[in-house]
């Protein structure tokens, strides 16, 4: 099942973008997650300018711009540093994986704004030329708690804010074999040095570089060397909706957009660009869910959403799209014959359909690329039709097989049969 994948091994970043069956693959990394209005409206008009017009938003709340030519990389680089995007090398870039809460210093149900710590140990991985080597997976999510917590984003190292907002404190996890192991907990301000010394622990003890891998001895040595107090869990939070308005206090709120699939273009980013500039927003954040975030007075909120929604973004938890990671398929990827995306959208109406409530993973080969989590029904590339997985991952053996023709005949029962064995 897995002949003919390319495993590239790396993340793409911007120094060392990734070679995609549509060009290369840049990768922007905004600081704390958020650019101005004007910045993403410049990155929008670069993408169709350098490359093909398509832009991604990733699980680590960057920004993707495909179909990069050799030719026009070194204006878009530019055009990034001009921005204060551009990292000075490959290995800078790789390691700068830190994920904050999208609404971080918007939010009065924050407990702690995380921006201060990203910020923070964003200069000291660029300092330390050790931590360099850390992997390019591997990632730090600092979670300043809140109505959009990152509870359950991967992460190697995390920060999670408790106490009160008074009197905050830094929960510090690593994520074990197991899960997460919670380490104790540290001082708001001695929370960026702290991740800094765990990570160069990992470097130290772990045979793959990654946290999963540290060895316990490691893991209770360390947690002794940090002087944390005394460990505490953090539960995963409770979901609660993250599209549309959300009103956070007074007249003050947040909207939050998704994006299909996490792949738009550049001419409907450059409308919403325009319409938020119309409204007075100034800044966008990005999430790791696919989703963009901006502030917004009441009726300026209204107005987005429903804007929005003309421009084919999503505002709606509801939306079966939001429950469906497909990749992108024939035409960007060489690993597969499949219109992923196209066939994920006829899947989409038979989920409102059948009210299958679950979450679906359309991949055009075993890579999996989209979705490493279980999903509820997996739908696995393979030549002209796909193998069909339930409950488990692009990497469990598969019950059926369906092709792309019988799709709409058959997704409604592919949904409605999800116990049975066999569609
Ligand atoms: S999962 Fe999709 S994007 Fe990834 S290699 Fe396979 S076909 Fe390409």
């Amino acid at each position: 099942m897995t002949a003919g994948i390319e495993i590239k091994g790396w993340c793409p970043g911007a120094r060392r973008p990734m070679q995609s069956g549509d060009g290369l693959i840049v990768r922007v990394r905004p600081h704390s997650g958020a650019l101005s209005v004007s910045a993403l409206r410049e990155l929008a008009a670069a993408a169709r300018r350098f490359g093909n017009g398509e832009i991604d938003l990733t699980r680590r709340a960057n920004l993707q711009i495909r179909g990069v030519r050799a030719e026009t990389l070194t204006p878009l680089w530019d055009l990034m540093a001009s921005l204060g995007v551009l990292d000075d090398s490959a290995e800078l870039e790789a390691i700068r994986n830190i994920v904050i809460n999208p609404l971080a210093g918007l939010d009065p149900a924050e407990l702690t704004d995380m921006r201060p710590v990203a910020a923070a140990l964003e200069a000291l991985l660029g300092s330390d030329d050790a931590l360099q080597a850390l992997p390019a997976k591997f990632g730090f999510a600092l979670d300043g708690g809140g109505r959009l917590p990152l509870r359950n984003l991967a992460a190697d190292i995390r920060l999670v804010a408790c106490g009160s907002a008074d009197d905050p404190h830094i929960a510090v996890g690593l994520t074990g074999p197991d899960g997460v192991e919670w380490l104790g907990s540290t001082a708001l301000a001695d929370a960026a040095p702290v991740a800094a010394k765990l990570a160069r622990t990992v470097l130290q003890h772990s045979p793959t570089r990654r946290s999963a891998m540290l060895p316990p001895h490691a893991i209770t040595i360390v947690a002794v060397e940090l002087g944390l107090d005394a460990r505490e869990t953090i539960a995963s939070g409770a979901a609660s909706p993250r599209l549309g308005r959300l009103p956070l206090a007074g007249d003050s709120n947040a909207v939050g957009l998704g994006i299909p699939f996490g792949r738009i273009d550049s001419e409907t980013l450059e409308q919403l660009t325009e319409l938020l500039a119309s409204l007075d927003v100034s800044e966008v954040r990005l999430s790791p869910w696919r989703a963009l975030y901006v502030a917004a007075e009441s009726d300026s909120a209204a107005a987005l959403v429903a804007d929005a929604a003309r421009l084919g973004l999503i505002v709606d938890d509801t939306d079966p799209l939001m429950r469906i990671d497909a990749c992108s398929g024939v035409g960007c990827c060489t690993s597969t014959a499949l219109a992923t995306r196209e066939h994920a959208r006829v899947l989409a109406a038979a989920m409102v359909r059948t009210g299958f409530a679950g979450a679906l993973h359309v991949s055009g080969c075993a890579k999996g690329c989209a979705r490493s989590a279980s999903a509820d029904v997996v739908l696995v590339g393979e030549g002209d039709h796909y193998n069909i997985v339930r409950n488990g991952t692009v990497k469990n053996e598969a019950c059926d097989v369906i092709g792309p023709a019988d799709l709409a005949a058959a997704a409604d029962g592919l949904f409605k049969s999800r116990e049975k064995a066999h569609v």
